[in-house]
């Protein structure tokens, strides 16, 4: 069997490879895959080597799902799913005894996992579910229902989120998980969701009031929130490395489009339109590729669970990501004219497959929000007056080198409405990024200059259509 993460990352590459096809048909990839994947050793690459696993660095983890996602999109989600959102949080948080078991059950049987989160009333609003749990003899009782979790009707294992029913009825505050079996009683998935993408990944509704064991909830006895900062944050800024996959094929498939195509007598890549739309598909790579070598340097320095890493750099990450790689797959599609249409390519199929990136996760509406809020706040509390000062106090996040440009001068004033701490937050996001392309590009041979140059040039650009868009939006109102 293959003992290191670098070669299980090769020996997947050229599996996948060879299956574009397959990867590509319009009713999603067949359980073979899933099931060599297992068998070329993709998970272990999540688990320590205690358990059976090659887990050694947290980029290395981002790597196999940035080689996953450059093949499938939706083949890398379904790993970053039960990786992020599964297996990892287990091994840093599960009961010793209970974690050994689980992931070489898992390992043995060849499974898949996920996390529920979302219930019907309340997705956006994590903190609010109503999914709740009480000790009872062994361990106890959870009651609820969660829906559009990734592979419902289809893991084996769940981490569920839920919240203490006290003795009045009321639920606590915190959220803590539970690890859940889908074949245990009191489990029922009820009914699956008709996705208009990401076809290979079911989701549903799921209901449930099981017994679960007491060595089963995550943490021990107690809440640990900064537990759930922790894998919420990991979970979020590790979507950079499905975008960095994504975007590099989204790119060499219109690149090569553009070559061959041929209209009114000469090349696709001949107009000035094209070559447009191709450079800035071009810089979404090299930021969302920056962004995941970043976020695996990031998260290789965080072990212990006191330092998680900064949510404000999770969201960072995460929104810039999403965006550029929907633009990227919006322009992919524009460039293939009708072909781009297709449900058997991978430039159609990531056209949806790409859009719910800014849903889950933290809808990004919500946390470019929450980005604006955050510095808006602390410029206030600590007297600083421009975007680069308030940045400057993160040491999560790199400051941009850009001399003289009156970008870092922005005054970092009070945003009146919710419409202007998007765009601000927005702004902030890729000011931000212009810090991390750079300082990835002092070390990573992949960022030719030309390269960065582009990205930062794009990004500068729209950080300044925000700002414009700042001052001159549209503001009327919603007529019901
Ligand atoms: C493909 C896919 C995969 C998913 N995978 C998982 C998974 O594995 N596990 C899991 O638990 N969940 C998963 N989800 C669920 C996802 O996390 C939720 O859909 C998401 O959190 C949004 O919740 P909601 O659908 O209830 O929307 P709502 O909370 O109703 O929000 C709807 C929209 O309203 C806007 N909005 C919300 N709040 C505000 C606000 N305060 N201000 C302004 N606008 C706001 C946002 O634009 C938001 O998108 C998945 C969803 C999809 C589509």
């Amino acid at each position: 069997m293959t003992d290191t993460a670098t070669a299980v990352i090769e020996n997947i590459d050229r599996y996948l490879a060879k299956r574009h096809p397959l990867l590509d048909s319009p009713e999603g990839f067949p359980r073979e895959v899933v099931d060599q994947l297992h068998a070329l050793g993709a998970f272990r690459v999540f688990i320590p080597p205690e358990h059976g696993g090659l887990y050694r660095r947290y980029s290395e983890s981002l790597g196999l799902i940035s080689t996953t996602a450059y093949h499938s999109l939706e083949l890398s989600l379904m790993l970053g799913i039960t990786s992020s959102l599964f297996l990892m949080p287990v091994a840093r948080y599960a009961h010793p005894e209970t974690r050994g078991r689980v992931l070489a059950d898992f390992l043995d049987r060849r499974l898949l996992a996920g996390m529920m989160m979302t219930e019907p009333d309340y997705g956006t609003n994590i903190m609010g579910i109503q999914t709740s749990f009480r000790a009872e003899a062994g361990g106890y009782r959870v009651q609820g229902a969660k829906h559009w979790a990734g592979l419902s009707g289809v893991g084996d294992y769940w981490l569920v989120s839920a919240r203490k029913a006290r003795a009045s009825g009321a639920l606590g505050r915190d959220v803590d998980f539970f690890i859940v079996r889908a074949d245990q009683p009191g489990y029922r998935f009820e009914q699956r969701y008709p996705a208009a993408g990401l076809t290979s990944i079911s989701y549903g509704l799921t209901r449930f009031d099981v017994h679960v064991p007491a060595d089963h909830k995550l943490c021990g006895p107690a809440t640990d929130i900064r537990a759930l900062y922790d894998i919420l944050n990991r979970s979020r800024i590790s979507i950079a490395a499905i975008a960095a996959g994504a975007t590099r094929r989204l790119v060499d498939e219109a690149a090569r489009w553009c070559a061959d195509r041929v209209v009114f007598g000469k090349p696709l890549a001949a107009y000035e339109q094209a070559q447009h739309r191709l450079a800035a598909m071009q810089a979404a790579g090299t930021v969302c590729h920056a962004a995941c070598a970043y976020a695996g340097a990031l998260l290789d320095a965080h072990h212990a669970p006191e330092l998680f890493i900064e949510m404000l750099t999770a969201n960072i990450v995460k929104v810039t990501t999403t965006d550029l790689l929907q633009m990227a797959a919006q322009s992919g599609v524009q460039l293939r004219g009708g072909q781009g249409f297709r449900k058997d390519h991978y430039t159609g199929k990531a056209f949806t497959d790409s859009r719910p990136f800014q849903i889950f996760e933290g809808s990004n509406d919500v946390l470019y929000e929450a980005i604006a809020a955050q510095l808006i706040g602390e410029a206030r509390k600590l007297g600083l007056g421009t975007l680069r000062a308030t940045l400057a106090q993160h040491p999560g996040l790199p400051p941009p080198v850009l001399p003289a440009d009156p970008l870092c001068d922005l005054p970092m004033a009070t945003a009146d409405s919710q419409v202007d701490r998007v765009l601000f937050g927005k702004l902030i996001s890729r000011y931000a990024a212009i810090g991390i392309v750079q300082q990835v590009a002092a070390t990573d041979r992949a960022l030719r200059p030309e390269l960065v140059a582009s990205a930062i040039d794009y990004l500068r650009a729209e950080c300044e259509g925000f700002q414009h868009e700042r001052t001159t939006r549209f503001r009327a109102r919603f007529i019901a």
